[in-house]
C-alpha cells in the first residue's frame, strides 16, 4: 500500500479514489482541508461525496443537497436527515445496538444535516473572539482584524489559516488550529449529509457496531463525529485511508 505521494502530500491511492469530478485547487488551505477532512470524498456504499473541497456559499450547498436522495428519521427526539444509504446503515446500527440493550442517539438537533448558514455561525463563534484576543495581545492591529471581518466567510478561511502559521491560533482555546475546533465554512461533512454526531461515541461497542455498518471516526480530535464511508473496515486502506489511534480511538484519514 506504500504508494508514492504527490505535491499535496496525499498518497496516490487516495487521489485515485477521489471522484473524477472533484475539483482540487492547489492552495495550501484546500490541501490542508483535504488532509484533515478528506475521508468523506472516497465514501462508497451509494454515498454521493461532495463535488468540491469547499462549498463557496449557501447556493452551492443547496444545489448539492437538492440533488441528493435523502433519508429522514426521528432519532432521540430529533428529526434528522442524511443521505439515504447513510441513514439506512444508521438504522441498521441502531437496531443492532437495541438488540444488545444499547442505544445510538444524536448529540443534538444539528447532529446530521446542516445548512451553510449554520456552519457560518459556528465559524464566526471562533473567529470573532480570537480576533479580539489577538488585537488585545498586540499580535494583530485593529485594521488587520477589521479587514478579515469584512471578508466573506469563504475568503476568511485562507487568511485565518495563514495567520495560524505564525502561531496566531483561532481554536476556542486559542492554542491550536481552528480546524480542530470547527469546520471552516463550506467544508463540514454535515453539509454533505454523510456525518452524524453520536452521543455514545465513548462506548467501544457502539463504535464497533457503527463500523460494521460503514460509519467511522475520520476527523482526529472530533470524537463524536462519525462519517459514512459505506465499506467494511478492511477495505478502507484500498481507498487510500490510513488508520491512526489516538487516546484509544481509531481514526481513518487520508493517507499521506
Ligand atoms: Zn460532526
Amino acid at each position: 500500500m506504500e504508494g508514492t505521494s504527490n505535491r499535496n502530500g496525499l498518497s496516490n491511492t487516495f487521489l485515485e479514489n477521489l471522484p473524477s469530478a472533484l475539483g482540487i485547487g492547489d492552495s495550501d488551505a484546500e490541501n490542508l482541508l483535504l488532509r484533515e477532512y478528506g475521508a468523506v470524498f472516497v465514501a462508497r456504499g451509494g454515498a454521493v461525496p461532495p463535488d468540491r473541497v469547499v462549498f463557496v456559499n449557501a447556493k452551492e450547498v443547496e444545489r448539492f443537497q437538492t440533488e441528493l436522495k435523502i433519508g429522514e428519521e426521528n432519532i432521540g427526539g430529533f428529526r434528522l436527515e442524511l443521505q439515504a444509504p447513510a441513514m439506512d446503515a444508521l438504522r441498521r446500527a441502531i437496531a443492532e445496538a437495541e438488540s444488545q440493550k444499547l442505544s445510538i442517539t444524536p448529540r443534538g438537533r444539528d447532529s446530521a444535516r446542516r445548512s451553510y448558514d449554520e456552519t457560518i455561525e459556528l465559524w464566526a463563534s471562533r473567529v470573532d473572539p480570537a480576533l479580539t484576543h489577538w488585537v488585545e495581545q498586540g499580535r494583530l492591529t485593529n485594521n488587520q482584524a477589521e479587514a478579515i471581518k469584512s471578508l466573506s466567510p469563504f475568503e476568511q478561511v485562507p487568511e485565518v489559516l495563514q495567520l495560524e502559521q505564525q502561531g496566531i491560533w483561532f481554536a476556542k482555546d486559542l492554542s491550536k488550529s481552528i480546524i480542530y475546533s470547527v469546520a471552516p465554512p463550506g467544508t463540514s461533512q454535515h453539509l454533505s449529509l454523510l456525518a452524524f454526531d453520536v452521543a455514545e461515541f465513548d462506548d467501544p461497542l457502539i463504535r464497533e457496531i457503527l463500523a460494521r455498518e460503514g460509519w467511522f471516526q475520520t476527523v482526529v480530535s472530533d470524537l463524536p463525529h462519525f462519517t459514512y464511508l459505506g465499506v467494511h473496515e478492511a477495505k478502507l486502506p484500498q481507498l487510500g485511508l490510513k488508520r491512526s489511534v489516538s487516546a484509544g480511538f481509531t481514526f481513518w484519514a487520508p493517507d499521506m
